[in-house]
């Protein structure tokens, strides 16, 4: 009888991909995507404990297929990813959740299937969180669920440790994957079809630091994939204002394939924030950073995270990073308001910053980046871009840009996943409106 998984994937795009594969795993064992947890046989939670918010949601969503599991005795509930990494979450929930069979941290997560077969044969409760090993995990075939692009993890882990920050506590140091290795995974999905690839690490300029050949590794990396045949866009996540070099922005420059749209996580505007934050740069540094960018990449496509109410930021701290806003002009901010982050140094700052505040602050920063985003759309009014097409939706073909902006496109004859040149004649809302140019 055919079987069927759920997974309920939390948090960021690495968690996407390391969903995918999970369920590579399950498939090759033979059992059927579903989305209805009472048709499952097995449920896989795959958790996030950057944000308090998505912890609760998880622990909530665990909870809730209590009285399923009550009913639908042999279902199997597993809990991995980042939140169980965190041995005080690990063993709250293998307490507190008796019906969960499998508990596993971050650095065993390729182990899922010899986990499953142990359950499945003895029906005996499994709790693997495992410290960090040196070496890079066992990369598995992947399930891809994210149509036309690719999701391709590049490094492991992060040396950085800003002070809000738990990913380098539950994800380990920083190991990077053979760049031979990367290099044929994308030549493999660019055969594939997919049309977009997207390199994934916490920090990818920093791609390669540990194989101590004095090179640039990134720059490198990105050379050798934009110099693969095929009709693609090569993107990657995320980058560190500290590091992202020169020699990179000029291959992203001087490339047919790579994206002109870089994601430079700026965080706040003030120095003294930014030095709490243990950042390791300056506002001035950022500034000039976004300058050389713009320099050889006139039509760069910037987006930014920013995080309102660090322990204390003050109303003057605060103003800094609005000008920083009013000077970068990005096309895109995702504004967050700090939150504590158990087992972090900034839990046990003193100044931790009212939530009212914290609120208030953030919407005049949304209030202004969307004026800015008013302002730069109306620029694309005319201009004729290259747009790839990706669904068809009510009659009408939606597409993106190279840099993630969706495109309704008129006057398509036949849809099917692929480029396609449009000219901009209007806006809507958060959408730019094209004709199709033969
Ligand atoms: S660079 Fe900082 S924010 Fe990003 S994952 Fe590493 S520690 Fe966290």
């Amino acid at each position: 009888m055919q079987k069927f998984y759920k997974i309920v994937t939390f948090g960021c795009q690495m968690n996407v991909h390391e969903s995918e594969k999970l369920a590579g795993v399950l498939e090759s064992m033979g059992y059927r995507a579903t989305e209805d947890e009472t048709q499952a046989d097995v449920v896989v939670f795959n958790t996030c404990c950057v944000r308090e918010a998505a912890e609760q949601k998880a622990m909530g969503n665990i909870g809730a297929l209590k009285p399923l599991k009550k009913k639908k005795k042999d279902m199997i509930i597993a809990v991995c990813g980042c939140m169980t990494q965190e041995k005080k979450r690990a063993e709250e929930i293998y307490k507190k959740f008796p019906f969960v069979n499998i508990i596993l941290g971050t650095h065993n997560t390729y182990k899922f299937k010899e986990y499953l077969e142990q359950v499945l044969a003895t029906k005996k409760r499994v709790y693997q969180v495992v410290p960090e090993e040196p070496c890079l995990p066992v990369e598995v075939e992947s399930y891809r669920t994210s149509g036309y692009n690719a999701w391709v993890n590049i490094m492991y882990g992060c040396n950085n440790f800003c002070t809000y920050c738990i990913v380098p506590y539950v994800r380990g140091r920083e190991k990077s994957r053979p760049m031979e290795d990367i290099v044929a995974e994308c030549k493999k999905l660019i055969a594939d079809g997919y049309k977009e690839i997207t390199l994934l690490g916490q920090n990818v300029n920093s791609y390669g630091n540990t194989f101590n050949n004095g090179k640039n590794n990134f720059a490198e990396l990105l050379r050798q994939i934009d110099a693969l045949d095929g009709n693609f866009n090569l993107k990657f996540l995320t980058s560190h204002p500290k590091d992202l070099s020169e020699e990179v922005v000029k291959v992203i420059a001087e490339s047919k394939h790579i994206s002109h749209m870089i994601h430079l996580p700026v965080q706040c505007g003030s120095d003294r924030i930014l030095k709490l934050m243990n950042r390791n740069y300056t506002v001035e540094h950022y500034i000039k950073t976004i300058e050389m960018i713009r320099k050889y990449i006139p039509d760069v496509n910037l987006s930014t995270d920013i995080i309102v109410g660090f322990p204390t930021e003050t109303e003057e701290d605060f103003e800094m990073t609005l000008d920083l806003m009013k000077k970068v002009q990005y096309n895109t901010a995702f504004c967050f308001i700090y939150s504590k982050r158990t087992g972090t140094p900034a839990e046990k700052m003193d100044g931790q910053v009212p939530l009212a505040t914290k609120r208030e602050r953030v919407n005049r920063l949304l209030a202004l980046q969307r004026e800015i985003e008013k302002n730069i759309f109306n620029r694309f009014l005319g201009q004729t871009i290259k747009v790839l097409m990706t669904s068809r939706k009510e009659g009408k073909v939606l597409g993106k840009t190279d840099c993630g902006i969706n495109v309704i496109i008129e006057g398509v004859k036949e849809f099917k996943v692929d480029f396609v040149t449009v000219k901009i004649k209007d806006i809507k809302n958060t959408k730019l409106i094209g004709e199709i140019v033969e």
